[in-house]
């Protein structure tokens, strides 16, 4: 039997299903969210990194501005969210700063986690607040977000933010304790799958007649976002958050589907940069810099001695030794113009170079993968 045990892992997204948060009144269900609080001041306490992603704030604003949320326009249920968000955000931070955890707000579009630039600079300030361990609340920015260009459930867009943070686990918390062979609400011989390894086209169909949540999410978008996630190296667990301290109920063995990751997050990433077909140029390094990239550090602009061709912050480059020996590649922190200002330069001196404070590094060692070469 697949038990979900948070100890096996180290960054985990919590995805907090409306259903859960939110009675059918339109009223924040605070007893739930104190007991959830608890389980995550618990994690916390741990020193497990973590960052919810909660739906709610439709729900919430709907009731704020008396909006009937079936019939109501897109424009309406933007308002709704901008009014409801503001609230679920201070829910949250009462609930887990009653605790002594700093939470922050972070609101996302799909360009921003689909866009390599803007990825960078999400992954940049999501970083730096787990640092701090501060507990981020994400949701969709939908004030922004217009039909064609959103996330559409907080399901994919949590699986975007595992990857986008390389957590290894992400926990679809709803009103369902797992993936089933078909809809149990209509087949009494439905049967819970407790444990997935390679998510196949056949699941997708069945969980595709399986409805569930009064969020805009079912089996679907959860299977579809476990799709997302496993191939990012991040395991997938579907559980039912209708119970207080639900976290604490999954540790005491209450039933759930937890889909496997392929690989770690690190293999992940590294597979899909060296998979990218367009390189926008290259960055020579010296010999200090090589070793260092060999001893697991990121690349730091003092290390570049030339830059070739035209890119963008976020374009895959290579990465040579003076020899023009490839080493590997990375995604590049700098356009190639602000590069060529960098080349050479102590991390101290970047804002006299560049006139902006600038980052410190040229490509993360996230972002990097080594290519076997023989010395
Ligand atoms: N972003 C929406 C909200 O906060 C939720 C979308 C979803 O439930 O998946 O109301």
């Amino acid at each position: 039997m697949a038990k979900f045990a948070a100890s096996e892992y180290r960054r985990l997204v919590i995805k907090v299903g409306s259903s859960l948060l939110i009675n059918a009144n339109g009223q924040l269900n605070r007893r739930w969210l104190d007991s959830l609080a608890e389980d995550i001041a618990e994690l916390h306490a741990d020193d497990k990194q973590l960052l919810v992603v909660s739906s709610g704030a439709i729900a919430i604003g709907s009731n704020v501005l008396d909006l009937n949320k079936r019939r109501a326009r897109l424009e309406e249920l933007q308002a709704a969210a901008a009014a409801g968000q503001v609230q679920l955000a201070h829910a949250y931070r009462e609930a887990l700063g009653a605790r002594s955890i700093t939470t922050a707000q972070i609101l996302l579009t799909p360009e921003d986690t689909e866009n390599r630039r803007r990825f960078l600079n999400a992954r940049g300030t999501l970083g730096r607040l787990l640092d701090y361990k501060v507990v981020p609340i994400i949701n969709e920015n939908d004030t922004v977000a217009t039909e064609e260009i959103r996330y559409g459930d907080n399901d994919r867009l949590a699986a975007r933010v595992a990857q986008l943070v390389m957590a290894d686990a992400l926990l679809l918390l709803s009103d369902v304790d797992g993936f089933y062979t078909a809809d149990p609400g209509k087949h009494a011989d439905a049967q819970h799958i407790p444990e997935v390894r390679g998510i196949t086209e056949e699941m997708l169909r069945m969980a595709g007649e399986t409805r569930t949540d009064i969020g805009s999410g079912g089996m679907a978008t959860k299977v579809q976002a476990a799709r997302i996630a496993t191939h990012a190296g991040c395991s997938t667990i579907v559980a039912s958050g209708a119970i207080d301290r639900p976290l604490h109920a999954l540790a005491n063995g209450a039933a759930c589907t937890i889909f496997r990751a392929e690989g770690s997050p690190a293999a992940a990433r590294k597979q899909w940069l060296a998979g990218v077909l367009k390189v926008g140029g290259g960055l020579t390094i010296d010999a200090g810099a090589a070793q260092a990239l060999q001893d697991g550090k990121s690349l730091l602009p003092v290390g570049v001695v030339d830059v070739t061709g035209n890119f963008h912050r976020g374009d895959v480059v290579t990465i040579k030794n003076d020899l023009s020996v490839e080493l590997g590649r990375g995604l590049a922190e700098y356009d190639s113009e602000e590069a060529r200002k960098l080349a050479g330069c102590q991390s101290e001196n970047i804002e006299d170079r560049l006139g902006y404070r600038g980052r410190t590094v040229m490509v993360h060692r996230d972002d990097l993968v080594l290519f076997d070469t023989d010395g």
